[in-house]
């Protein structure tokens, strides 16, 4: 029988390693990263020096780790991820060795980031509509771009999708660039006042007539839809890993309040209105868990994975929500304040409605591979 619901013991192992990690070093400091709105990079550090951020480590294994930072600290979950190199984009396929090497050493060892700038002022969704433009100027790329959702906009590096082709070859035209943000022309971020995911800033960087070598362009010259698509398809079943580590952790903190609230004379946890609203939770939580690693193995085994990733994209972050308000609500007034998590994980997990593809565009995703595009609009 080749269907196996099991875990290897390396990956069980690697578990209870994050797990305990997340427990005693993550938990203390969860509400600093908010509070202050800082990139919990010191917690990278101390992950990286823990061991447990493998950049040889496979996809499965990294949805583990982002479940398990989830549950105890969302925003940990996207740096701890970045530090183990998951995207191809962010290896900087192209670049010479003698400048890419030490930057990919650094994003290694927690020491810095590359953000990733694809939304512009007029699309985010309409990728084919793209505005920004790189031309080609003997040596050299002139890149013009504004790119108004970069999360982490105040990053050392960027790498930014231009037009480098025709307009009317739509996706086909655009191409991906390395750009530190130390070469003239690039602005300081104007950063938005986000309601959540305050550990990594979001904001508009603009590029105004900046000069980059040519051997900037990230892989293929007009591929960099296929980067993006690479990209896209995975980290949606990482977000829907993170939101289920937070909904999880409402779940079970609900459990325990539930068996010590008493109210008319027994525990809440006996009144079928709590405890119903708490099963249905669980059984969404382990369906939706099973999605996105199954989205997560189909990557690591190179089979296609952009129905199920635009699944997870859709369908997670919203069920999620709704589990962390109902956790919210149960707790009654002391749900309501910001000493207890269920605020800020509402605050979090809202953000990855929109972030990386909103609802309805990863709707439209599954649509047309269920319809043919030429149906599904
Ligand atoms: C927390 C967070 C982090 C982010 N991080 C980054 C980042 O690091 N880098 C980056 O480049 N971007 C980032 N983004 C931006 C994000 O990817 C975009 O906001 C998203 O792709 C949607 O683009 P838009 O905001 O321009 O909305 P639009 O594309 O203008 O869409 C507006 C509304 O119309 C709906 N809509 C559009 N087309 C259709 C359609 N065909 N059918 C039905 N509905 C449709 C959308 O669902 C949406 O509700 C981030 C956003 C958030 C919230």
């Amino acid at each position: 029988m080749s269907l196996n619901f099991r875990f290897s013991d390396s990956e069980e192992m690697y578990r209870e390693q994050i797990r305990r990690f997340a427990k005693t070093e993550l938990a203390p400091m969860r509400q600093r990263w908010d509070q202050k709105r800082e990139r919990p990079q010191e917690m990278v550090t101390k992950a990286l020096d823990a061991g447990l951020l493998d950049p040889d480590m496979n996809h499965m294994m990294r949805g583990i780790m982002i479940e398990e930072v989830g549950y105890v600290d969302f925003n940990c979950a996207l740096p701890f991820l970045v530090a183990t190199e998951p995207f191809e984009l962010n290896r900087l396929d192209g670049v010479p060795d003698k400048i890419r090497n030490p930057v990919r050493q650094a994003v290694r060892e927690g020491k810095t980031i590359i953000a990733v700038g694809f939304t512009e002022p007029e699309s985010g969704s309409d990728v084919a509509n793209f505005r920004s433009t790189a031309v080609l100027d003997g040596d050299e790329w002139v890149i013009n771009a504004v790119k108004n959702s970069i999360s982490w906009a105040n990053a050392d590096y960027f790498t930014i999708t231009c037009r480098t082709e025709e307009a009317r070859k739509g996706i086909w035209s655009l191409s991906n660039f390395f750009v530190p943000k130390e070469v003239k022309g690039v602005k300081p971020p104007r950063l938005w006042d986000d309601i959540g995911t305050h550990g990594a800033e979001r904001g508009e960087v603009r590029f105004e007539d900046v000069r980059i070598p040519k051997d900037y362009l990230i892989g293929e010259r007009g591929k960099a839809y296929l980067q993006m698509a690479q990209l896209f398809d995975t980290n949606r079943a990482y977000i829907g890993l993170k939101c289920i580590g937070a909904a999880q952790a409402s779940v079970d903190e609900t459990c325990e309040f539930a068996k010590q609230r008493t109210v008319m004379g027994k525990p809440i946890s006996g009144y079928q209105g709590v405890s119903f609203p708490l099963v249905e939770a669980e059984t969404q939580l382990e369906a939706a868990r099973l999605l996105c690693y199954k989205t997560l193995w189909l990557r690591d085994e190179n089979l296609p994975n952009s129905k199920e990733g635009a699944m997870c994209k859709w369908w997670v972050p919203e069920i999620t929500y709704e589990i962390v308000r109902q956790c919210l609500t149960l707790h009654g007034h002391y749900g309501y304040s910001s000493e207890l998590p269920f605020e800020q994980r509402l605050r979090d997990i809202l953000g990855w409605q929109i972030g990386d593809g909103t609802s309805q565009l990863s709707k439209l995703i599954v649509a047309r591979s269920m319809f043919g595009k030429e149906f599904a609009g």
